[in-house]
């Protein structure tokens, strides 16, 4: 049964029927229940070594790392773990472990920078780490007492006196896991960072009720769709972004295999794309625009490619549309942020149309708001949008009022973007609220360029805004009250800001001095003013 998709109330629900049933279950239990289906099949390709695991693997080695957790660590539910992995194969088996635990991963990018890492640190307090021999010596910079150093767990470690991933693994096989309680659900399952609608970084707690109604989620709105054994998806995305983690639990619990890049590189997904006869992908605009430019096609086969889901910022229509042409694909565009586990609008098989992000998926509201008077908005209507239910996160860890800022007390999550919702209730994004940069998809945060800008003796005052581009999708740009008498140069200022975060931070979009920065009555910087600033040279 199909509910007529014209919206009512000024507020939208998934237009088809879907069963609400949430099973009171870990995220890790829902997800190994469902791999045992596909028993020996492959579930997933490291590209480089060609190693190969089935589900029934992966399942066991699950079960047998969260045993052996249990054993050495006494790790129970609500413990804060540490997940500094690079991307590799053990990532899923090490955070869906801790889940079985009851634990909270919380999911650390290791290329950060130590003042990066220290955030990050302050604001979750792990009690316990998992990395790789090549995060040690960061991470002895971030203890520098030994005495208060937590343990870490070293995953193919070259030294034999810790404690090793392996290790861990094979104490485990065969012994029971405990059992982390009555209430499942209600475990926070994962930190994953976000700096939201304003400020720095912070950590979004996402529970296992969360991650449950994700993949219930996923679970309805594919449920017509026939597994194919010969599907395979690539994923190159870091999997500390929501998307990607998430995209692995999807390709568990539909059986579908997947290959998972340790270092992304243009020509690296190309040549996977062709080896493995890559068949879904999930794209970012940045990749799109290049797929589109390069001819690829004549230097790779990439016919077995048949459908893209895009996600993680805006694809133009444009270049949607001459991407379905040049590959021959269905792109699906999704939508969705870290706050509200993964998706909240999307196009479906069922409901697709160029240039929107979708429907609202289903286990979720939407609205769109007037920004200045909160009042909810007819079709075509111009304003904030807005989500509630079981996928918004339960809070910012450690900050109330973030939390409450962003989301109100009605369960509303005010995402910060700026779009409407036409009369079938599709939704089309049209601008961004909130401070947020992104870059290939991936977040910057100005609020923190702007303090380590601060920082530098030679800054009198400083600001920080995107610039779009084509590629990247935004690019950070500082703009500097230098001061006075100081010979400060652009270069000087974009290496003293690369020299203290990640690399997708840097002043890509450039260095401006100007002789000052507009701002509001009470000291806020008015961002939008920024780009008509040009450079005084
Ligand atoms: P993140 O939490 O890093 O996934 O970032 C979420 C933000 O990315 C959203 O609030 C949007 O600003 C942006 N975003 C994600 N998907 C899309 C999309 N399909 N179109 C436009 N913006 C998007």
């Amino acid at each position: 049964a199909t509910r007529s998709l014209t919206p009512s109330s000024r507020i939208l629900r998934h237009p088809e029927e879907y069963d609400d049933q949430i099973p009171n279950v870990t995220l890790s239990q829902f997800v190994v229940d469902r791999m045992r289906e596909f028993g020996d099949d492959v579930s997933c390709i490291d590209p480089d070594t060609k190693r190969k695991l089935t589900y029934n693997e992966i399942a066991d080695s699950i079960l047998a790392l969260a045993a052996g957790l249990q054993l050495k660590f006494n790790l129970k539910p609500g413990d804060m773990v540490a997940v500094a992995l690079p991307t590799c194969l053990e990532y899923s088996i090490t955070t869906l472990a801790l889940n079985l635990c009851g634990a909270t991963s919380t999911l650390i990018n290791p290329a950060q920078t130590i003042s990066e890492l220290t955030h990050c640190v302050q604001l979750t307090k792990p009690t316990l780490w998992i990395g790789t021999d090549s995060f040690d010596s960061k991470f002895s910079q971030l203890y520098p007492q030994v005495a208060t150093r937590p343990p870490m767990v070293l995953l193919r470690s070259a030294n034999r006196g810790g404690t090793n991933w392996e290790d861990l693994l094979t104490s485990g096989r065969g012994k029971a896991v405990q059992s982390v309680g009555n209430n499942p659900l209600e475990l926070v399952a994962f930190i994953l960072f976000s700096s939201g609608t304003t400020g720095v970084p912070k950590g979004v707690a996402l529970t296992n009720l969360n991650y449950v109604v994700t993949r219930r989620q996923s679970q309805e709105t594919t449920k017509y769709l026939i597994r194919n054994p010969d599907d395979v998806t690539l994923f190159f995305m870091p999997l500390y972004h929501a998307a990607t983690l998430n995209g692995l639990f999807e390709c568990f619990m539909r059986g579908l295999c997947f290959v998972l890049m340790n270092k992304f590189t243009f020509e690296g997904m190309l040549k996977c794309i062709q080896e493995f006869k890559i068949t879904v992908m999930f794209l970012v605009p940045a990749i799109a625009v290049q797929l589109l430019k390069q001819p690829v096609e004549k230097y790779y086969d990439l016919s077995s490619l048949r459908m893209m889901r895009s996600g993680a910022a805006a694809i133009s229509k444009e270049t949607l549309l001459a991407l379905q042409e040049k590959f021959g694909v269905l792109i699906l565009q999704l939508y969705g942020l870290t706050e509200a586990t993964l998706c909240t609008h999307g196009n479906t098989f069922t409901h697709n149309r160029d240039g929107s992000i979708g429907i609202v998926m289903p286990f979720c509201e939407s609205k769109v708001v007037d920004p200045t008077t909160d009042a909810s908005l007819g079709p075509n209507e111009e304003g904030e949008i807005c989500v509630r239910g079981p996928i918004v996160m339960k809070g910012y860890i450690g900050n109330e009022a973030a939390s409450k800022e962003t989301v109100d007390p009605e369960g509303w999550l005010h995402t910060g973007d700026i779009g409407y919702y036409d009369e079938d209730g599709f939704f089309y994004i049209t601008d961004r609220k909130k401070e947020l940069i992104k870059y290939k998809g991936l977040q910057v945060s100005p609020t923190e360029l702007e303090k380590i800008l601060l920082s530098h003796p030679d800054v009198q005052d400083a600001a920080v805004a995107p610039v779009p581009d084509e590629t990247a999708g935004d690019l950070p740009r500082a703009y500097i009250i230098k001061r006075p008498g100081s010979h400060l140069t652009e270069k000087e200022v974009a290496t003293f800001v690369a020299d203290k975060v990640s690399p997708h931070k840097r002043l890509r979009g450039g260095v401006i001095f100007v002789d000052s920065i507009p701002k509001t009555a009470t000291g806020k910087i008015m961002r939008r003013e920024l780009k008509n600033i040009k450079s005084k040279l």
